[in-house]
């Protein structure tokens, strides 16, 4: 009510985003007034865009403008391995390393009793249609390291277990560059448990 109507509709709108909270809402409302009118269109525009024109990929379930993804269209990747995510930016993340160079598949969230999310609720009926295809050696399971993450995993694994597909879970190690003395005792129990020989 300090603020005339158009502002305070814009901090309601940023307020809505994760992560704000009224102050910050207020901040970007006014570095958006103060902003070239081209530049707005432009935000406004890509904000619409994004919302209009993406969809989920029908194979992967990756956020994509072309349907099916350009991962999934790229024949020169291995069709023997499926890394399953979480979430598209968990995608990106394993991209970016350049280590992997299967396919992806994207369930959109975790299984989470206590915030009511069951199977049924991420895109798993979507991945066990993919592995009917015999040439599916491998699913790697890369699910955060958390309750979610893992209650997620583990219940993956029981399902497809029986298709005799080989499933495997990423390990969970000490960051590059980290303490051990600074790490608590999860990680350092995964990092211990994802051991390999050297
Ligand atoms: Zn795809």
């Amino acid at each position: 009510m300090y603020y005339p109507e158009p502002i305070s509709k814009l901090i309601d709108g940023f307020m809505k985003l994760p992560g704000i909270g009224p102050k910050t809402a207020a901040r970007l409302a006014f570095f958006v007034l103060g902003m070239k009118e081209d530049d707005v269109l432009e935000l406004a525009k890509a904000l619409v865009n994004a919302k209009r024109n993406l969809v989920y990929c029908s194979n992967c379930q990756n956020i994509t403008d072309v349907d099916p993804c350009r991962i999934c269209s790229d024949t020169s990747r291995d069709k023997s391995m499926i890394c399953v995510v979480q979430e598209p930016k968990d995608l990106i993340a394993m991209e970016k390393t350049r280590e992997f160079n299967g396919y992806y598949h994207v369930l959109h969230g975790a299984i989470s009793p206590m915030e009511g999310v069951g199977p049924e609720d991420i895109k798993i009926t979507e991945m066990l249609r993919r592995l009917e295809d015999e040439e599916v050696k491998e699913l790697i399971l890369a699910t955060n390291p958390n309750i979610e993450g893992e209650a997620t995993a583990m219940y993956i694994s029981r399902l497809v277990k029986p298709f005799g597909i080989r499933v495997t879970r990423i390990a969970h190690g000490l960051p590059v560059g980290g303490d051990l003395e600074y790490a608590d005792e999860v990680t350092i129990s995964k990092a211990l448990e994802g051991r390999r020989e050297i």
